[in-house]
């Protein structure tokens, strides 16, 4: 690790209020502090609330451990507007809200503190999707680095949110529904394949202003960091290089091992899934989750739930306790109990990448989370798509439509059943298309471990950021 206080630039890293953004943004952190930046690493006092109850012990700062290894990142929390016990989940559109028109005078407040201290920031991290960086950095005088954790497919379709809307695609009541293919660095996409605030007609909704307004910003920023592969991306990455300095530099992983934790990140506490899977043959586990956001309908879960007991393989099911609504208690049908534990293990949480990583673990019925995948990927393990929400549907192109890597839980806009459910997962796990979804994983995980050897695409991209930063803030301290 490089050490070289005096001259080291500091950043304020704000992650995004959900766990999709703060894994990520944690490993982010890391990689850059590990190049001998420092880092101030900035939650929202609900995230950090929910973090340090999920795991006792926490205390006020997530970092302590990191710094004990010799990361040099300090930590900081502020109000995201809202009371801390508030429940975002159930009033999304207020939690939304609050993002969008009050927390960015929480971190102007903060980044004021942070110039005026004895080691300044020179440079803003934050998520693309915030609303404020790029005029926080104009303001003062700050690099702004932009960080997508989604595929560089899905930056593109909303950077290009205009030409959607020229051609009709978008933004009226009426949107044409045949395939896309003006989108620079995308051959062609189905409307369908969109994220899906890009699909709805009600273009006036708390997350549409938020797209809107974070997309406006991000074409200030300096720089923009995908958590993707160049590999994997070329065509669209190529594309979007033309605008401004985008770094593919993923899969970001943690600094301290995949599935070895020194930064508490889980907002639950994680269930030890480990005994459960030792006891079980090597792949012949599925794994089920939806992530930690979206909401499944309570007949659809029941499609699910009874589906993949119908398919008698062996399970393990995050279910959390608001998959379907915080107020709904009792989300899976009462057969499904009656039979569960023959088979399966249901948690709460867990620590998904040393669940996947574990050898018996042999497919993953997921609902398309840009992390889900990665973390997939690198385990060489393939997916069950069923994506319900944002740009799970556009991943979902990219997983079995150009990488191969996955099956459909469904066909587009039917619904789900629990004989399908039953078929498809038999076909993920066992069989001539198992096999031929299991060479392809095993190549596309070869190119992200190639990505992040020494000398592959995304060491050398995250190098070339962090020495054009260097430089710059050097420039500007003489
Ligand atoms: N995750 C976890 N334990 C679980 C379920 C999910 O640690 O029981 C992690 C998972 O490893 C991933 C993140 O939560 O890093 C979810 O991010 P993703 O992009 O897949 O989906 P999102 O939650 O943002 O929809």
């Amino acid at each position: 690790m490089e050490n070289n206080t005096q001259r080291k630039p500091h950043a304020l890293l704000v992650s995004y209020p959900l766990q999709g953004h703060v894994i990520p943004s944690i490993n982010l952190a890391m990689a850059i502090a590990a190049k001998g930046f420092t880092i101030t690493y900035v939650n929202t006092q609900s995230i950090h609330h929910q973090t340090a109850k999920a795991q006792p012990g926490v205390g006020d700062d997530i970092f302590v451990g990191a710094r004990e290894s010799g990361f040099d990142i300090h930590y900081e929390v502020i109000s995201d507007g809202l009371p801390v016990g508030f429940d975002r989940s159930l009033n999304h559109d207020q939690f939304m809200a609050s993002l969008l028109h009050v927390l960015s005078a929480h971190v102007e407040e903060l980044v004021v503190k942070m110039i005026q201290s004895d080691h300044p920031i020179s440079c803003i991290i934050a998520d693309t999707f915030f609303v404020w960086p790029s005029a926080i950095a104009k303001k003062y005088g700050l690099i702004y680095v932009s960080f997508w954790t989604e595929p560089a497919l899905v930056f593109t379709v909303y950077y290009h949110l205009d030409l959607l809307r020229k051609h009709g695609h978008f933004g009226t009541y009426d949107n044409r529904e045949d395939t896309i293919n003006y989108i620079p660095g995308v051959p062609t996409i189905e409307p369908t394949d969109l994220p899906s605030y890009l699909q709805e007609n009600d273009t006036s909704t708390v997350c549409h202003q938020i797209i809107f307004k974070a997309f406006g910003d991000a074409k200030g920023a300096d720089y923009v960091l995908c958590n993707t592969v160049q590999e994997l991306e070329s065509e669209t990455i190529s594309a979007l290089q033309v605008n401004k300095p985008f770094y593919p530099i993923g899969p970001i992983f943690s600094s301290s091992g995949f599935s070895k934790r020194i930064v508490a990140a889980s907002l639950w506490s994680e269930s030890n899934c480990a005994e459960w899977l030792d006891a079980k043959p090597p792949g012949s586990v599925l794994y089920v989750s939806f992530g930690s956001y979206a909401h499944v309908s309570k007949r659809d879960l029941a499609e699910i739930a009874m589906g993949v007991l119908h398919s008698e393989v062996n399970f393990i099911w995050v279910l959390r306790p608001d998959i379907v609504s915080s107020d709904e208690k009792e989300p899976l049908p009462s057969e499904f109990w009656e039979e569960c534990e023959k088979k399966g293990k249901v948690v709460p949480w867990c620590q998904q990448n040393a669940v996947l990583s574990h050898p018996s673990v042999g497919g993953f019925l997921t609902h398309c989370g840009w992390n889900s995948i990665m973390e997939s990927v690198w385990c060489g393990i393939p997916l069950l798509c069923f994506p319900l929400l944002t740009d799970q549907f556009t991943n979902r192109k990219l997983v079995v439509d150009d990488l191969k890597i996955g099956l459909n839980l469904i066909g587009q806009r039917r619904m789900v059943t629990r004989e399908e459910v039953s078929i498809k997962i038999k076909d993920l796990m066992s069989g001539k298309l198992s096999d031929d979804l299991r060479k392809e994983v095993k190549q596309v995980k070869y190119a992200c471990q190639n990505a992040l050897n020494a000398d592959g695409s995304s060491q050398r991209n995250l190098d070339l950021f962090i020495n054009d930063v260097k430089n710059r803030v050097q420039s500007r301290q003489h």
